[in-house]
This record gives structure tokens, sequence and C-alpha cells, in this order.
């Protein structure tokens, strides 16, 4: 069988090279490379996309949370709660300040933070009682205070914002969107990036919406954190370059970069929706199988950064995986490790039972190819290796 790949950014790359290569020239030719217009009129296009007064762009989704916890205020002491469900970079960003990282299982369905957990949490954290939920013992220390919550747009599907933004007001929390994997998600009618108080995303290149390197945005209507974020981004800078008002970093975006984003960004509503119709022919192919396939509920749109399916229990999974590698079927186990069971975060002292539907969905997912340019054939081909 021909190969098959997780994700195929050549293909794209072919339709738009030639206006890849005019841009990146005409980028050389200006002598700015580090912000500059090409950064401000990206910024300006994709705050409108969004439907936010502010974009910041930056260095990367990893540097975009951090750069939000900056402006937060949090450091040691403080407490956010986000899920084990997630890329490592979600929870290495508060850890990167020195604050403690508090995970909440996520639904089995959507693998998004689950509400009813998270209100557990919230007050497990406020009465310091982890019988209400598990939590570990660092956070039941007298100085510890919960601020926030990252919420997790996973694999492109939004979180149920609404519920979220609820609970964090009645507490007094704010809450971060991770939409480093859902950058064109939507949630009732509004866009991922814009569903929280501030939005983070991802220009990895692997991403929905990529560049081809590093880069990242965060989103925000407030004009006043948009100041905050913008300072952070260059050393804190104040009203100018060498004045310094607070303790900032080097995370700029660079004007190459920006011209990429700013072309893909042309097709990327075409793109969105030929990954719908991808999923769809998963579904069709998929549905006599014993292969659950992604749920998106009423009123959410995937951008589908990747499609992950669920296996009865390990030893199918590992068929599956062991099939399409036989096959030369691109795939990959997001995520095989939840962050509790991390190294790095061995210290918190949790344990599977504390996670179970994490715990279950690691041994259970796999993802298969996902890109707007894959054929129907391929989905076919992928689908009969795994029994569909
Ligand atoms: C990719 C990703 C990030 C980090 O983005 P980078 O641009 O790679 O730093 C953060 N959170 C999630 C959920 C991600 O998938």
């Amino acid at each position: 069988m021909k190969m098959i790949p997780l994700i195929d950014l050549k293909k794209q790359y072919s339709l738009i090279e030639n206006r890849i290569k005019e841009r990146v020239c005409s980028v050389l030719d200006s002598g700015q490379y580090v912000m500059g217009p090409e950064v401000e009129a990206l910024e300006k296009r994709l705050a409108e996309y969004v439907g936010v007064k502010h974009c910041i762009t930056c260095s990367s989704g990893t540097d975009a949370l951090v750069m939000s916890l900056m402006a937060k205020g949090i450091g040691e002491g403080d407490v956010v709660l986000t899920t084990p469900f997630t890329f490592i970079a979600t929870a290495e960003a508060v850890s990167l300040l020195g604050a403690t990282p508090v995970f909440v299982d996520v639904d089995p369905e959507t693998f998004n933070i689950d509400v009813k957990k998270l209100e557990l949490a919230i007050r497990a954290l406020e009465e310091k009682d982890s019988e209400i939920y598990p939590l570990p013992d660092i956070a039941l220390q007298a100085d510890k205070k919960v601020k926030g919550i990252i919420a997790v747009d996973i694999f492109g599907l939004p979180s149920d914002y609404d519920e979220i933004n609820k609970l964090a007001d009645q507490y007094g929390l704010f809450v971060i969107e991770d939409a480093a994997q859902s950058f064109g998600a939507e949630y009732k009618g509004k866009k991922a990036g814009s569903l929280a108080g501030v939005g983070c995303t991802s220009f990895f290149p692997a991403k929905p919406l990529g560049c081809y390197g590093d880069g990242g945005a965060i989103f925000c209507d407030d004009d006043q954190l948009a100041e905050q974020l913008k300072s952070i981004r260059v050393h804190g800078q104040g009203s100018d370059k060498y004045q310094n008002v607070r303790v900032g970093l080097t995370a700029r975006l660079d004007a190459m970069q920006a011209a990429i984003v700013d072309i893909k960004l042309d097709i990327f509503d075409e793109e969105l929706e030929k990954r719908q119709r991808v999923t769809k022919k998963y579904e069709a192919c998929l549905s006599e199988s014993d292969i659950q396939c992604p749920v998106v509920g009423d009123g959410y749109l995937s951008a589908w950064a990747q499609y992950t399916l669920r296996a009865k229990d390990e030893a199918h999974r590992d068929n599956c995986v062991a099939a399409l590698q036989r096959e030369s079927v691109g795939h990959a186990i997001y995520y095989p490790i939840p962050l509790y069971k991390q190294k790095v975060y061995e210290y918190l002292g949790y344990q599977d039972s504390d996670f179970p539907v994490s715990y279950s969905l690691s041994k259970r997912v796999f993802s298969v190819p996902m890109h707007p340019y894959l054929a129907d054939a391929d989905i076919e081909s992928v689908a009969k290796v795994i029994g569909g």
C-alpha cells in the first residue's frame, strides 16, 4: 500500500508555493524582519477573523500561554486548573512561572474538561478538602490560592465555555482558552480564541493554521490586557524601547512567518470545509466497525487538528496501531501519557484512580490521517486497515 501521512503539508505547499515564494522574497527585500507592517496587518486580519478587538502575535503557542499567565500576575503560590489530557505546554506554562497546575479529568466523549468535576475541584481548593475532589498535597497548603482555569480545545473541539465562564465568574477566577489546536473552530456561533477572557493559539506547522516555523497569537477584548501583553512580548518595555516597566520576554513573531500565515488564511475556510468532508467520510467508513469516531455536539464546529478514534480497549488499540504501522499509514497516540503521570509532575503525587477518564483514554485512543487534502480512496484504505 502507498504511504498515507498523518498530516500532508507538502500537498498544501504545492498549492501556494508561488505566492509563498513571492511574499517571502518581498519580506527579504523589505529589510524589516521582526514585527513591522506584515505582522501588524496580520494581527488586524486575525482579530477580525476571530471576532475580538485585539490580536497580539507572538513566538509560539507556549509563549502565548506564558505571556497570558504573566499578564494575569501568576507566580509562586498560585494554582491554575487544567486537564491532564493535553499537550505538555498547557501545564508547563503554569509551572514555568512557579505556579502549581491542578488537574481536572476530561469528558469521555469530547476529551475536554469535565465541567462538573471542574466545579468540584474549585470547591475542593477553596475548602482545602481533597475529599471533594482529588488534589495534590501541595495545593492544600495554606499559602496556595486558586486563580484561574486554562480550558483546552483538544483536537480542535472547543470546550463548553458558557459553563466554564459561569463557574469562573462565580468563584472570581480568570479563564484562558488554549486554542492551539482549535483556530477556526466555533462554539455557539463564536470563533475559537474569543471564547474566554484570553485566547491563545499556535501557528506550529502541524496546527490547523500553521506557518513554516514557530509562531502564535493571543486574542482578547480588554485594552489594558492587550497593552500589557505587547509590553511583555518585548522585554516589558514601557512607552519606548529603552524604558522597562516589568519583566518580559523576547516573544515576537517574525515578518516571514506573518506573511506565510496571511497566505494560508486565504485558503483556510475552504480547508476547514474540506476537513469536515474528511470526517463525514471516516464516519461512513467506520460506522459498522467497533471503533468510536469523535463526537461533535450541536452548536460546535471542530477545526479537526487531529482525528482521534477510540478503540474498545488497550489490546484493540494496539492491534489497530500495529496494522496502521504495517500498512504505512501515518498514526499517532495523542496522548499516551496523561500529564499527571509525566515525570515532571510526579511531585504532585497523583494516581491513575484520580483521573479515570484520562487514564482510560490514554489506553484506547489513536489518531489517524487528517488534513484537508486527504482523498476519499485514502480514507477508505485507512478505515479498512483498522476494521472498517
Ligand atoms: C501545540 C500546543 C501548544 C503549544 O504550541 P507551540 O506553538 O508548539 O508552542 C499548547 N497547547 C496545546 C493544546 C497544543 O496542542
